[in-house]
């Protein structure tokens, strides 16, 4: 987000405007803040230093799997801190080995390397790629047009966005891009030294775009014969958003010829360890031991307080049903935005995603009377109003809203959320 979001006339002042200023003399101001200043949680709801409460259908941008402070994972937490915090990766301990075998439980067969963000997820996969082509001076990876996959400089050099490149050239080489969901442009764009292909399931900063079933299967099939790997990067739609594990299970449901589907490296992050930092990849059994002793390490992946989150995380959803609760209350929404949007279409152009990763599309904001005065784009405009109504949402690209809410959002809740978005859409309309 490269916008500023302080609306004039609007300074924060008493507590809010301190803490603003702090950030202003001591914060390196690469993020373009919206004037809100958090203190507390409680599942979906989180309250401003002014003690005022919003609903949160953004979940720290897809991080809060159970919402805030809940008091398990709080819990989980402290016992874990009183016991180990940390063990050097030289060392085994027993929530590490767990973790992976509940994560290859949920994918398939393979082995998983714990890290600390999704940049550094996929960083493991690209370094991943480059040891499998290697002998044969193969390097390149084809990744989307509108992708995200992160900010450090491959991860920049990855995504398929050229706001995220721009003052930071030269970009680490070996990366193209290519249009998402068209099988035939990824077939033409292989080169000798192409060795993979790197995919969301769900295009998230790219404005909630899924890969259709048949891109998936036509991928897998490409790369089959073209020796490539097909990596899919599952930091944002991954960890039962879209009502399963990852995405493509999610898409591939009921599909012929998807039986026995598997991606051969996936890169998670996020909701992983419901907001303890924690990033990780998986990759498939035959590639399982490419980065063997001395390729790759972390200092701080996979210790025994990530894990024993992550652990407590899982344990939940499970035992909530939090992956139907994401599929039907997700629904529940998209069907309400569905509804307001037939109602609205000027101002609601389509709505689009799966389960809890739902985004709606503004129209242009020239025929949308309340947004067409200023010059902010579209989607920062309505998410500054979504503030002022006391709901939490997140822009995606200047014309889509996304909803990322915690897993375990109740149906009352999400009512409510609709309720707000509806009073917005029609004060604008
Ligand atoms: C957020 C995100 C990343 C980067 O994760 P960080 O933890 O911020 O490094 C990578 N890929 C996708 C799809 C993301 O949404």
């Amino acid at each position: 987000m490269s916008n500023t979001n302080t609306s004039p006339g609007q300074q924060a002042s008493g507590k809010a405007g301190e803490i603003i200023g702090l950030f202003q003399r001591y914060v390196v101001p690469s993020y373009g803040r919206f004037e809100l200043v958090f203190e507390r949680g409680e599942g979906a709801w989180l309250w401003d230093v002014n003690g005022r409460r919003y609903l949160d259908l953004g979940a720290g941008i897809a991080v809060c799997a159970l919402g805030h402070a809940h008091p398990e994972l709080a819990d989980a937490l402290a016992q874990q801190a009183r016991k180990l915090i940390h063990i050097s990766n030289l060392y085994y301990h027993e929530l590490q080995g767990r973790l992976a075998q509940q994560l290859v439980e949920r994918i398939g067969p393979g082995k998983v390397f714990f890290a600390n963000s999704g940049a550094e997820a996929n960083e493991g996969l690209y370094k991943l790629a480059r040891k499998f082509g290697h002998e044969e001076g193969r390097f390149e990876i084809l990744t989307a047009i509108n992708s995200f996959h992160g900010r450090t400089l491959a991860g920049i050099a990855a995504t398929g966005q050229d706001k995220v490149k721009k003052g930071f050239s030269p970009m680490v080489t070996g990366f193209r891009h290519i249009p998402f969901n068209d099988l035939e442009a990824a077939r033409s764009a292989i080169s000798p030294a192409t060795v993979a292909i790197l995919i969301e399931g769900i295009q998230g900063e790219g404005g909630i775009t899924p890969a259709k079933p048949e891109y998936l299967l036509g991928l897998r099939r490409l790369c089959d014969e073209k020796k490539l790997l097909l990596l899919m990067d599952g930091v944002q739609c991954g960890h039962y958003r879209s009502g399963r594990f990852q995405s493509f299970q999610r898409i591939l449901e009921g599909v012929p010829g998807a039986e026995g589907f598997l991606p051969d490296g996936v890169s998670m992050a996020k909701s992983l360890a419901g907001g303890f930092p924690m990033g990780a990849f998986w990759v498939r059994q035959p590639y399982a031991d490419l980065l063997g002793p001395g390729t790759h390490a972390t200092t701080f992946g996979g210790t025994p307080l990530a894990c024993a989150a992550a652990l407590k995380v899982l344990e939940i959803i499970e035992r909530d049903n939090l992956a139907d609760n994401a599929r039907q209350t997700g629904a529940f929404i998209k069907e309400g935005l569905q509804n307001l949007a037939a109602r609205h279409p000027h101002v609601i152009q389509s709505v689009r995603g799966l389960g809890f990763m739902l985004g709606f599309e503004l129209g242009p904001k020239e025929k949308i009377p309340g947004l067409a005065a200023s010059d902010k784009t579209a989607s920062a405009q309505m998410v500054d109003l979504l503030h002022k109504a006391g709901l939490l949402t997140i822009p995606s690209g200047s014309q889509v809203v996304r909803l990322l809410p915690p897993l375990n959002l109740t149906k009352e809740q999400a009512a409510e959320g609709l309720r707000l978005i509806e009073k917005v859409v029609q004060s604008v309309a």
